[in-house]
């Protein structure tokens, strides 16, 4: 039996070159815990979530982890969420994800298998958007510099690209739009992505102004928990509403649907609950024949979509865009290939820590 002996956390903070902004938030860092996970093999696996949660797990996650079989994933996370369910969304579901992010990293080595087979895989690779279009420079400048980034992603194979809108008057973001659709060409899918801008009203008009640009998705038009505005701007446009990447649990997305509050579902499973929660909402989603087009996270993800029949998209991001910091702290085996995620068939999820990153970003001092 492969038995948890030791749970360790390390917060880390890691500064972006240039700071950014998207529609509701300027960035400047990221946050992140990393999770480890050692069992009496030796084995250790590893989960990283995008917020500072080591107290939770250390204080509250990790008695329940302790000394239990690796490879009981439900049972471990239903012993979790019990812990936790007062709580039910925020910083409680992001540390219950990552140490089931690890736990699912150390079943994959303990039995050497990687996680997309292990899952019962579907397919051995998924399509990827590229991902990008944040705010950074102003003016001409700004128009440049998207259509740059598109043309890149063109380039290299990308058959979808997704960009920030709601962050500007509606005009200035009409201008990137069209800048972004001019460079792609007819034949690329073009997304946006509202960040939670708008209000019903604005976002009707908005999405309504964007239609021109032939735009695949409309993402989070609307704050989180306004699902009666998400499914009205979703009835009053002809574009689909993808939304989600806030969303926790299954209970989440089971308002989220039956609210019809968007056609196309986006969970993370770093802020979901981890892989488990993250293939129940995908089941949940199959059974209503809605796609899943999970959020952030490539080398996970690219696992879990390869592993469920309703993924339609990756969401990827150069490294050079200094966007996912995650890209310095570790590296991952996922390939892409002519816009295509492919997972590698090392173990677990095939991602090596980078120590001196690790030991550089850390917020306390590493013995
Ligand atoms: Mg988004």
């Amino acid at each position: 039996m492969a038995v948890v002996k030791q749970v360790s956390t390390v917060e880390l903070t890691v500064p972006l070159q240039r700071s950014m902004r998207f529609a509701t938030r300027q960035v400047s860092a990221r946050d992140f815990t990393l999770v480890q996970i050692e069992t009496n093999d030796g084995v250790i696996g590893n989960g990283v979530v995008y917020m500072h949660v080591a107290n939770i797990i250390e204080e509250k996650l990790r008695p329940l982890l302790l000394e239990q079989d690796v490879l009981d994933t439900e049972k471990l996370w239903r012993n979790m969420y019990r812990e936790m369910y007062r709580d039910r969304k925020g910083a409680a579901i992001r540390a219950i994800g990552a140490c089931d992010i690890a736990l699912w990293d150390a079943k994959g080595k303990t039995l050497n298998l990687p996680v997309y087979k292990l899952l019962g895989a579907c397919r051995d690779r998924v399509p990827c958007y590229g991902s990008g279009g944040y705010y950074r420079k102003t003016g001409r400048e700004a128009i440049n510099e998207i259509q740059e980034e598109v043309t890149k992603y063109v380039k290299s194979g990308f058959r979808a690209i997704k960009m920030k809108v709601g962050g500007l008057p509606l005009n200035d973001d009409l201008e990137r739009v069209r800048a972004a659709r001019e460079a792609a060409g007819a034949n690329i899918e073009v997304m946006l992505d509202a960040n939670n801008a708008y209000d019903s009203n604005t976002a009707i008009r908005a999405g309504k102004a964007y239609e021109k640009f032939d735009v695949y998705w409309f993402e989070e038009p609307v704050w989180p928990e306004d699902l009666a505005g998400s499914a009205r701007v979703s009835r009053a446009l002809s574009t689909p509403i993808a939304s989600g990447e806030l969303e926790y649990t299954r209970y989440g997305f089971r308002d989220l649907i039956i609210s019809n509050a968007a056609s196309i579902l986006q969970p993370d499973a770093e802020v979901v609950g981890g892989v488990s929660e993250w293939l129940k909402v995908a089941s949940l989603a199959a059974s209503f024949n809605i796609p899943v087009a999970p959020h952030w996270a490539q080398e996970i993800h690219t696992h879990l979509a390869s592993a469920v029949e309703n993924s339609i998209w990756i969401e990827w991001f150069a490294k050079d865009l200094d966007i996912r910091k995650e890209d310095e702290l570790y590296t991952s085996s996922v390939k892409l290939e002519d816009g295509f995620a492919i997972p590698s068939n090392e173990p677990g999820f095939g991602v090596k820590l980078n120590e001196d990153a690790i030991k550089k970003f850390s917020k306390r001092k590493i013995e």
